[in-house]
């Protein structure tokens, strides 16, 4: 860690602001979202003193984490930025750390332990958009918020990424603080917990770094997948957990699968974290991801023409956070030019920032469901009745409703002309039965992946 030779002026501070910015939105794509978020969403460019780049982080341990694992990275994107001759130190700021919500008073506990914990305000019930993809997990969230340690405990939420879980995760945390501003609430990514206890047990400070999790209301959970492999954190998080609960207080996790399809994991902590209640989210419907990027445009205070909304939620279909950052780039291109947002701009300006998705048609539905069932094509196509066929055949319309968006009667065509009641029946059971059985709706989701190929096996 370097001190700052001499006071730094505005024009300096504002120059490495924006250079700093720019490293940033660099990093914010290489990097993976949660890697992002713990090493540098705080991060500052407050300086740049004779030809030196100095960066402001949370704490000391950052400063160092940061060079080490980080700064050949640096390095190299300030060279692809031309600012090849320029070297970076970084600060740590000696202030308090942030706590959850900055405004509201957080009485009785220590304020370290948040130092990490900070809750994003957008990240709340009434910016999500819900729909039958993540209706009963967005329902047991708002309950656990409603009524925390007493419903469901604890909960777990999983899904894809970019699917919401951070968001309804956080919702639960600014929903609490609203209802009770001295609710004690701790929101970490399991990654950022791995690097406390690193450095807990790097310095001897192990009871410091349980008492972080005594006394809690809530403590929010995130992408615990990353303790696949690590058995000294999944030991310390079934402490904090069994001690959390024992003692009436609320626990979340969020996790891009089940709690038993994460492999190496513990069994007595599967069998913790699934006791609760498993819940999961689905990649949105057509109608969600409309609604959502009409959502996003009205925040942004822009004028979507409903031909440029639907054209927009027609292509990106698989990820939420692909779905609002197709828009954000739109948007910054169109006001960049300023031009006019309508659907040619829309469609020539989409082809090169779009993810390049497979080509999807009825025939893929048909042969990945009828592979997954172990059924022919044609089978799957004809008449018989049998259970297991009648199942595939559900689940395969389900698909040309939700991935197509055929319409009832076109499906009906692909299985020998069924109509549509037939159809409709299908997919409201293929619904009702991902409701009822993660186990199916889990399933479904990885189905859906290879439908889509976004997983090839
Ligand atoms: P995950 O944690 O599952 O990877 P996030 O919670 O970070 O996903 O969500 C990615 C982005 O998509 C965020 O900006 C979030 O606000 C937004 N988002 C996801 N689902 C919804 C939804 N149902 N309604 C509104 N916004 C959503
Ligand atoms: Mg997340």
């Amino acid at each position: 860690m370097e001190q700052m030779a001499k006071p730094i002026g505005r024009n300096a501070s504002e120059s490495a602001c924006q250079l700093w910015d720019n490293v940033l939105q660099v990093l914010r794509v290489r990097l993976r979202p949660e890697a992002f978020e713990t090493w540098f969403s705080s991060t500052q460019g407050v300086g740049i003193c004779n030809g030196n780049l100095v960066v402001r982080v949370p704490h000391p341990f950052s400063a160092d984490w940061i060079s080490h694992h980080y700064g050949a990275e640096i390095r190299t994107i300030l060279s692809s930025l031309s600012a090849e001759n320029t070297t970076v130190s970084f600060v740590a700021t000696e202030q308090a750390p942030r706590a959850v919500a900055p405004t509201r008073p957080l009485p009785s506990i220590p304020p370290q332990g948040f130092a990490q914990g900070r809750l994003q305000l957008r990240y709340t019930f009434e910016n999500f958009v819900v729909g039958e993809c993540n209706r009963l997990a967005y329902a047991a969230a708002r309950s656990v918020a409603e009524n925390p340690g007493s419903s469901y405990n604890p909960l777990f939420v999983y899904g894809g990424v970019g699917l919401g879980k951070t968001h309804l995760l956080q919702a639960i945390g600014n929903y609490r603080l609203t209802k009770l501003n001295s609710a004690r609430i701790y929101y970490a990514a399991a990654e950022t917990v791995f690097i406390e206890l690193i450095q807990a047990i790097e310095r001897n400070t192990r009871i410091e770094f349980k008492n972080r999790y005594r006394g809690l209301d809530i403590l929010l959970l995130d992408d615990i997948h990353y303790l696949i492999g690590k058995e000294r954190l999944q030991e310390e998080i079934f402490h904090i957990f069994n001690y959390l609960h024992d003692s009436g207080s609320q626990v979340v996790f969020t996790s891009d699968r089940p709690p038993r399809e994460i492999p190496t994991l513990q069994e007595r902590l599967v069998s913790r974290l699934g006791s609760g209640l498993v819940v999961d989210l689905q990649p949105p419907d057509l109608e969600t991801r409309i609604a959502i990027l009409k959502r996003r445009a009205a925040a942004e205070s822009i004028e979507l023409p409903d031909d440029v909304c639907y054209y927009i939620a027609s292509k990106v279909r698989t990820n939420v956070r692909a779905l609002e950052g197709s828009l954000v780039r739109l948007l910054a291109m169109t006001s960049f030019q300023g031009k006019q947002l309508t659907l040619d701009l829309t469609k020539s300006a989409l082809t090169d920032i779009l993810p390049v998705e497979p080509r999807v048609d009825s025939r893929r539905v048909i042969e990945v469901v009828a592979e997954d069932f172990g059924v022919t094509p044609a089978l799957l196509c004809g008449h018989s009745r049998t259970q297991e066929l009648v199942l595939a055949r559900q689940v395969a319309m389900f698909f040309m409703r939700d991935i197509l968006s055929q319409s009832l009667k076109e499906i009906g065509r692909h299985f020998g002309g069924r109509d549509h009641t037939t159809v409709l029946h299908a997919l409201n059971k293929v619904q009702q039965l991902r409701a009822a059985d993660p186990a199916f709706a889990a399933k479904l989701s990885t189905l859906r992946l290879r439908i889509t190929g976004e997983q090839n096996h």
